[in-house]
């Protein structure tokens, strides 16, 4: 085995690279395809075959968005993907969905408060979880067409945006609550401008396999993109630097029993997940083959625990994975949470491990997906704890 400092060193390599040199890294971005360059390299640096698997995307571009509202300013910011405009008109304010109903919004500036703007708005086309609700307010607002839409922040500290969706068409930003009363019982004119791009381009899953095929076959997964705006070094590079510890733990010897498939995914932070879906829609038959998929996202959280969640595994298989982990004592098992990329596999009944850090779920918008997401926040101990035990899980098949 390979010894634990180099491997140290290793993990922390990986993360400084993604998180610090590449930084954020939205899919289809220019950094997007350094990052994919990178994980490339080393996975055929250790002896994987590489597979890139491209989709179409959306790269986006924005620069300067204002919002006057008569000679005053208004501190505003584009939702993620919005098409540009330059409008200027009066505004309607919808507080719900019956006032939505009744509004007429042609020509008009709209201003989405109350029950409209409580959560993130799905994407139109997002397929794997859809909510009537949010679908119902979409079609409104498409039917209604207002020139563009102004929408509250979903948080009071930084600007959290409503819509973020490439297939939705009319210009939107995010305001500070702060600016509310003055935007909503303004007389004056509003006048918003939005310069930005949205640019088709491509991007890809980074797939390395390596072992027997029609052997015991392990997925290991972890998305590399990141949201604007952030360098992403929980969410994900810590995945990623597994992905990239494990190619290198089974350099030269892997059992002649086993299939290891390391999936570095690509959109899981982008409005329409393409490189899950392209994924899915290419491996989906050969799904009854896979022993195992584990995801990893967000592991590595310094002072906390690494958490786990077996989903779909037989009681003997739970029993085996519980008998290795047990010797870890930074690992503790939690009950499933339903929203991530191990929910490709775990839907399809293919038995999951899912692998975060125990205080993850209160960093996300707050920390995740922010620009504190950085290096300083990981403890590359905990990440190595995992490769031991992702190693170990793999071993133990060959040996049967
Ligand atoms: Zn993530």
């Amino acid at each position: 085995m390979q010894n634990k400092n180099v491997l140290l060193k290793q993990i922390k390599h990986h993360i400084n690279e993604l998180s610090v040199n590449i930084g954020e890294r939205p899919t289809g971005s220019a950094a997007n395809h350094r990052a994919e360059d990178y994980i490339k390299q080393v996975f055929t640096r250790n002896k994987f075959k590489v597979t890139l698997q491209k989709f179409d995307c959306l790269d986006w571009e924005k620069n300067e968005t204002t919002l006057n509202i008569g000679d005053t300013k208004a501190d505003v910011e584009p939702s993620p993907y919005s098409l540009p405009c330059n409008v200027q008109a009066g505004i309607e304010v919808v507080n719900s969905i019956f006032q939505l109903e009744q509004a007429d919004l042609s020509g008009k500036i709209a201003v989405l408060c109350g029950e409209l703007t409580q959560e993130p708005l799905m994407p139109k086309n997002f397929r794997f979880y859809n909510s009537e609700h949010h679908q119902r307010i979409i079609s409104l607002l498409e039917e209604k067409a207002p020139e563009a839409i102004l929408t509250t922040s979903l948080n009071d500290k930084h600007l959290l945006p409503v819509f973020e969706d490439g297939d939705f068409d009319i210009p939107s930003v995010v305001f500070s609550k702060n600016d509310r009363d003055r935007i909503v019982n303004s007389n004056l004119p509003i006048h918003l401008r939005v310069n930005s791009k949205r640019k088709k381009t491509t991007g890809a899953n980074v797939i390395a396999r390596k072992g027997q095929a029609g052997q015991s076959k392990f997925v290991v997964t972890a998305h590399f993109d990141t949201k604007a705006g952030t360098p992403g070094a929980l969410d994900n590079a810590v995945g990623v630097a597994v992905l990239l510890t494990l190619s290198e733990m089974l350099k030269e010897t892997i059992s002649e029993h086993v299939e290891v498939e390391l999936v570095a995914f690509n959109g899981e932070d982008y409005f329409s997940t393409p490189g899950q879906i392209a994924y899915l829609d290419t491996y989906n038959s050969e799904f009854n083959q896979i022993k195992l998929a584990i995801n990893c996202d967000g592991l590595g959280l310094k002072n906390n625990k690494t958490a786990i969640s077996l989903m779909e595994c037989s009681e003997k298989h739970a029993e085996q994975i519980e008998s290795i982990y047990h010797s870890f004592k930074s690992i503790q098992e939690i009950p499933p949470w339903y929203q991530g990329d191990h929910m490709l596999f775990a839907s399809a009944k293919v038995p999951t491990i899912a692998i975060t850090s125990t205080g993850i779920f209160e960093l996300i918008d707050t920390v995740i997906h922010t620009q504190l997401d950085t290096p300083s926040l990981i403890d590359p101990e905990l990440i190595l704890d995992v490769c031991l035990f992702l190693q170990e899980i793999i071993n133990l098949e060959g040996k049967e």
